[in-house]
């Protein structure tokens, strides 16, 4: 087994529009890591800053030897620049973490530890029982609901991109080369030891959030329509209810036929509903079946692994 000393750490951070938050951020970071027994080095991830980002990373980069500075061409948002610096990597393990300051660097020593102790991820959860009621408390919560109940991938509550990673997750992260990114689901996908350590997040150093309402958007249904095919197969399920209907009203109809009170019925009513009603359950069911096409072209294309190996089991017993 390797020595702690031996380990390199890359700690990954997206920035995008920072300047004068990222300096306090790497100053905070710095007195954490300093003392521990890693090989540190820091990738800040430029996501295509409009302001002095670009100044404030260039000053870091140049006071501290461990930092290296990753500028995407325009503003790809916070998972691509994730992406870009988890590809970029090369250290035993990976950290992933905010710019502004409210994920703790006080957490890294722990979960270097659990690292350490064998778990392939790391994964952060925001304490939001504590935080005062919010619209961004209270979608985010719903989200959360609605992926659970709609995928297979379990996704917790507040889970963060505040996360360790050991080379073979990161690894396993790199073989899914899918556009539309969304890593929280990406990470329990892989199935790879994973251990949850709760925090509770600090304020923003200063300046705003730079995930607006469109972007918030934008991740939840990347999220939903890369880890769940329900909404294909939404039109099947019509079909079937539609189907049912048609069914249901031939009995109606056949109950006045039975009972001799045919003359109760509005002339052309049972057989214009019966129509409408089949009509509607074959186009629904049709959609449906292209549906689940589309579904399965859908995951063909996202090139996902078909299986990922933990381990060689060798003759010897050992791994
Ligand atoms: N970020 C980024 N690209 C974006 C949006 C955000 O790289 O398009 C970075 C941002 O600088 C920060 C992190 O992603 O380091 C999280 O963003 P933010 O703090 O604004 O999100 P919030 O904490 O409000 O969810
Ligand atoms: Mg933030």
């Amino acid at each position: 087994m390797s020595s702690k000393l031996d380990r390199s750490v890359d700690l990954i951070i997206p920035v995008f529009n920072e300047e004068g938050v990222v300096e306090k951020t790497h100053t905070r970071i710095c007195s954490i890591v300093d003392g521990l027994p890693y090989d540190f080095h820091f990738l800040y991830v430029d996501d295509g800053s409009r302001d002095g980002t670009a100044d404030s990373l260039r000053a870091i980069s140049s006071s501290d030897g461990r930092v290296s500075v990753l500028s995407l061409s325009r503003n790809f948002g916070h998972q691509a620049a994730l992406t870009a610096g988890m590809d970029a990597s090369s250290g035993d393990v990976v950290i992933t973490m905010d710019a502004d300051g409210q994920h703790p660097p006080e957490m890294i020593p722990q979960m270097l530890d659990l690292v350490q102790q064998g778990y392939d991820v790391v994964q952060t959860q925001r304490m939001d029982a504590a935080q005062p009621a919010s619209f961004k408390k209270w979608t985010s919560g719903m989200f959360y609901r609605l992926i659970n109940a709609i995928s297979g991938t379990r996704v917790l509550p507040g889970t963060a991109d505040f996360r360790a990673l050991s080379r073979q997750a990161v690894d396993a992260l790199k073989q899914m080369p899918e556009y539309h990114r969304f890593l929280r689901g990406m990470v329990s996908w892989i199935g790879y030891p994973m251990v949850i350590l709760p925090y509770q997040p600090a304020e923003r150093i200063s300046g705003q959030s730079k995930y607006s309402l469109v972007k918030m958007i934008g991740l939840a249904m990347d999220a939903i329509f890369s880890f769940s095919l329900v909404p294909l197969y939404i039109g099947l399920s019509l079909g079937g209810i539609l189907f049912c209907l048609a069914a249901l009203e031939m009995i109606y109809v056949l109950s006045f036929w039975v009972t001799g009170r045919t003359s109760n019925l509005a002339p052309g009513w049972s057989s214009l509903m019966f129509v409408i009603l089949i009509v509607g359950g074959m186009l629904m069911a049709l959609l449906g079946f292209i549906g689940v096409y589309v579904g399965y072209i859908f995951q063909e294309v996202k090139r996902r692994p078909v299986y990922l190996v933990k381990g060689e089991k060798h003759d010897d017993g050992q791994q």
